[in-house]
């Protein structure tokens, strides 16, 4: 391990800089970045990950010469700053900041005003001139030290609305009810005084310990704090859900205080250096005066808009920041675009003005929905800032998602009662019932409810229910508030401020100009414009064609992707939705889901109970027709496009009825004894029907059934070739696991088809293929290859026999695997490249070695998930096929594989 574990910035100058994310943080690499670019940051120092590592491995002790190390560094910071720590009658005073690799919003601690105590309370009072102010200060310190230090870090779990934080905050709440003031702007120095008192009583009361008074006491009580709040619950659970590994661990900021809470000179603010819910360029931001810190995104005041174009509904009788503090307004404003320049991505900025003078605390790289995350990349790329490659790359494909989702039908919407208005913080439309807690949310929506999660405000404690909900709704809170926040970053529908509801969590009803709703009712969302409707709306799906920058993103990523993307489509209209999602034909056709409409199962059925060849072609007659005017339909839908086409696939026993009711039912029907039907189930029931009679081993005991499969479709190609569609059948065999067992059937389907061919007189290419989703025919894919015209790879059944899972029982220890790490993903969405993976990659290559035209896709699950698909690309798969809402994600996904690997 490194022996540096402490880096200074400042002054225009750093240690560090934007690199050092691993190391130092995102918060401490880019606080050494904008110092390095002559910003004015607060002087401070970063102490690194490593030590974070160091102090979880070691049961919380720091190495030894950590002391040392922030010694020096903070001697260096005293000099910048002529003055000093703990020092009577020139204190400074610091903040202690959490700052991992990637921003968690809120998951880790912040303390504020480190240093303050009853002998510098008097140097800061001369210094600043405002009594009022430091004492302002001080009861900031003591609620937010006692919550996260005293009592979070301490393991101390308090019971609801029991928390030191809350209590004190009840206090400040009497005294300001006392007075008959709203805002605690309004109270002065004496109250303040008092409250302090409260503050250290109420402190040594609840949590049986006093304040300290020790600077160096509080600064490295904060510190450790913040190393342990690296495993706090809020920061786990976040964790789990972003994939973030445990042992990247966090750094922590010690930094000089600059003061928003100085006085009606002084301001806070958050700003985005471009609109992060539309994606326009334009300065977007809001601000308080006279407050410190997490005051803006608490949600406590109102926030005022940083401009004329940030301003909203509720903000817009405020002044701007630019209509009162024009100069700094303007440094803001030039520093933004020296930041996007610099960072060539869009930025999310806190800053402070302190009496007049700006001072920058964060720079990151800002979350966005995915709507505004196309439209930049697109008009960056256009504004020269970022190349094309780099536009596809900005882009995450699952974003698309946003775009592809539904919307409230805007002729209903026009009719439906509107119940309020809120801030839009996430797009889309939602549908659900009211719940109050996360909890609630996550149970009800585990029971398959669609729920919308209605809070005051959300905090990170609440994000396992935001995630379940279709919708999060809140009262209070602005577009930079924690639900906005979460809500942007997974393009979930949300409003936020929604100030006209009066929520009681403890009494589950919402209450609306004096009416009242309850848990359960319904509720719908439009939140692209912040509008909350009651009762169900309807949705509508989305089009996504009608986006410039939409479309603009994908013809770049069409030109820059090497893989086909089909789709999986067995019927006419998912064939044409995916074909306008961009589908460049069908991967997977599968052929049973025709079997099961009421008026064909009965043929089926009766195929089944035949008792010789001749009573199932009988029966497997009256299907031939239907089914070809399927094939018919897609193909039309497929005009010019290729169309695979898999024949019969699950065991027969799934085409009949287990329970006596409908055996008896279906016994009427077909003109035969309930025993005869109970018989068959009997003999057809299997003990692990995965692995039983089904795929091409029907085809071999039943022949007839692949002769009417193939007849079917090609019938249907000859017919609507004759009329002008260009039609590309391709027949694919499944299951198979010799070369023996697609022989036998590509020579039936090559004879019947060309006995189709030769009735009707029109020549339609076809091909005949084979699914690789056995072991075997992985491992003899060279053998099977000199019988295939193509390779698709099921890896659906391939991942379960290769694991020797099966997927319908898998979910009572797939999430024990996950959660033990025993597994880093579910096999059966994202595709496990090192075991099955193998598997695909010696199946093509062998395959090819024997048949180098091979043309290879994959139709399992895993041709729609973004990082199963860089790995087709990977390995010279010619396509993917996957479900039609997921051909955009697809198409995106593949032309990152192309630029990652260029
Ligand atoms: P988070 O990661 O939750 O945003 P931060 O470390 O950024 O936490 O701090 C929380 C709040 O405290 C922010 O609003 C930030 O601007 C403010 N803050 C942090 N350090 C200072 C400082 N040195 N001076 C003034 N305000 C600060
Ligand atoms: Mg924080
Ligand atoms: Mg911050």
């Amino acid at each position: 391990m490194a022996e540096k574990w402490v880096y200074f910035f400042g002054d225009g100058k750093a240690e560090g800089n934007a690199k050092m994310k691993e190391l130092l943080g995102g918060k401490g690499a880019n606080l050494a970045e904008m110092s390095k670019l002559g910003i004015t940051v607060p002087p401070g120092f970063t102490i690194t990950t490593e030590v974070c590592t160091h102090f979880m491995n070691t049961n919380g002790r720091f190495p030894k010469t950590l002391k040392g190390q922030v010694k020096t560094a903070l001697e260096k910071v005293e000099k910048v700053m002529g003055s000093r720590f703990g020092d009577a009658r020139n204190p400074l005073l610091f903040s202690v900041r959490s700052g991992a690799r990637v921003s968690m919003p809120g998951m880790m601690e912040t303390v504020l005003n480190i240093g303050l105590n009853e002998d510098t309370i008097s140097g800061l009072v001369a210094k600043s001139g405002s009594e009022r102010f430091v004492y302002d200060a001080y009861r900031r310190l003591i609620m937010m030290y006692s919550d996260v230090v005293m009592e979070k870090t301490a393991g101390i779990e308090p019971p609801e609305e029991k928390g030191i934080r809350q209590q004190l905050e009840k206090e400040m709440q009497k005294i300001k009810e006392g007075k008959g003031v709203k805002n605690d702007t309004q109270l002065d120095v004496n109250d303040l005084k008092k409250l302090v008192n409260i503050f250290k009583k109420k402190v040594r009361q609840v949590l049986k310990k006093d304040f300290p008074d020790d600077p160096y006491d509080q600064l490295w009580g904060a510190i450790s704090a913040v190393f342990q709040s690296w495993n706090g619950k809020r920061a786990v659970s976040y964790r789990r859900i972003e994939n973030i590994p445990a042992d990247w661990g966090t750094a922590v900021n010690v930094q000089i205080m600059v003061f928003g809470n100085s006085g009606e000179n002084s301001a806070t603010g958050v700003a985005f250096t471009r609109d992060p819910a539309t994606g326009e360029n334009r300065f977007y931001g809001e601000f308080l005066v006279n407050a410190q810190g997490e005051d803006v995104v608490a949600g406590i005041r109102t926030p005022q808009a940083i401009n004329a174009v940030s301003k909203t509904e509720t903000s817009k009788h405020l002044p701007s920041l630019e209509e009162l503090m024009p100069k700094p307004y303007n440094q803001l404003a030039k520093i933004r675009t020296k930041l996007e320049k610099h960072y060539r991505d869009m930025q999310d900025i806190e800053f402070t003005i302190q009496d007049g003078e700006l001072f920058m605390l964060q720079t990151r790289v800002g979350k966005r929905n995915g709507t505004a995350a196309i439209r930049m990349a697109v008009e960056m790329c256009e504004e020269g800032l970022i190349s094309q490659k780099e536009a596809i790359l900005r882009v995450r494909p699952e974003q698309l998602d946003e775009l592809l989702h539904p919307m409230l039908d805007p002729k209903l919407e026009k009719k439906a009662g509107k119940l309020a208005g809120g801030l839009p913080a996430g797009p889309g439309g939602g549908i659900g019932q009211i719940v109050f807690t996360a909890d609630d949310a996550e149970a009800l929506a585990h029971k398959g409810k669609k729920v919308i999660l209605v809070r005051d405000e959300t905090s990170p404690e609440d994000v396992h229910g935001m995630r379940a909900a279709q919708a999060i709704l809140t009262a209070k809170g602005g577009m930079t508030s924690h639900a906005a926040l979460v809500a942007r970053g997974w393009g979930k529908c949300c409003i936020v401020g929604c100030g006209a509801l009066n929520i009681s969590a403890s009494k589950k009803v919402l209450s609306v100009d004096g009416k009242k709703l309850h848990e359960g009712d319904w509720l719908s969302l439009n939140g692209t414009k912040g509008v909350v409707y009651e009762g169900k709306v309807g949705l509508l799906p989305a089009d996504p064609g009608k986006n410039v920058h939409y479309k603009k993103l994908m013809s770049w990523a069409d030109k820059l992707r090497k893989l086909n993307i089909r789709t999986n489509a067995d019927n006419p209209q998912d064939a044409k939705l995916a074909r306008n999602f961009g589908a460049e034909g069908i991967g997977l056709t599968r052929t049973e889901h025709m079997f099961f409409e009421p008026d064909r199962i009965t043929s089926m059925r009766e195929m089944i109970l035949a008792d010789d060849e001749a009573g199932r072609r009988k029966a497997l007659k009256k299907l031939l027709p239907l089914q070809k005017k399927d094939f018919i339909g897609i193909f039309k839908a497929m005009d010019g496009l290729p169309v695979t086409i898999r024949t019969l696939d699950p065991p027969l026993h799934e085409f009949l009825p287990n329970d006596q009711a409908s055996q008896k039912e279906m016994a009427k029907r077909l003109g035969v004894s309930v025993e005869a039907i109970r018989a068959k189930v009997q003999t057809l029931h299997e003990l692990n029907p995965m692995l039983g009679h089904r795929g091409c081993r029907l085809g071999i005991t039943y022949p007839e059934i692949t002769a009417m499969q193939v007849q079917a479709i090609m019938e249907a190609a000859c017919s609507v070739a004759k009329r002008g569609v260009k039609v590309y059948p391709e027949i694919m065999i499944p299951l198979v696991g010799t070369k023996a067992e697609l022989e036998n059937q590509r020579e039936l389907a090559v004879d019947v088809a060309e006995k189709v061919i030769k009735k009707a007189g029109v020549r339609v290419n076809y091909l005949v293929g084979t699914m690789i989703e056995i072991p075997r025919a992985a491992i003899t894919a060279d053998k099977i290859a000199e019988v295939a015209d193509f390779f698709s790879f099921g890896t659906n059944d391939l991942t379960q026999m290769t694991f020797g899972f099966s997927r319908d029982d898998a979910a009572k220890f797939l999430p024990d695997y996950l959660s033990k790490k025993i597994l880093s993903a579910e096999p059966f969405q994202t595709l496990d490249q090192e075991g099955v993976g193998q598997l695909v990659d010696m199946g093509i290559r062998r395959g090819r070695s024997t048949r180098p035209d091979l043309k290879v896709g994959i139709c399992g699950e895993h041709g729609g998930d973004p990082s199963s698909i860089g790995f087709c690309h990977r390995v010279g798969m010619n396509y993917v096929s996957c479900s039609p809402f997921r051909v955009p994600i697809a198409r995106l996904a593949a032309a990152q594989a192309a630029v990652r690997k260029a």
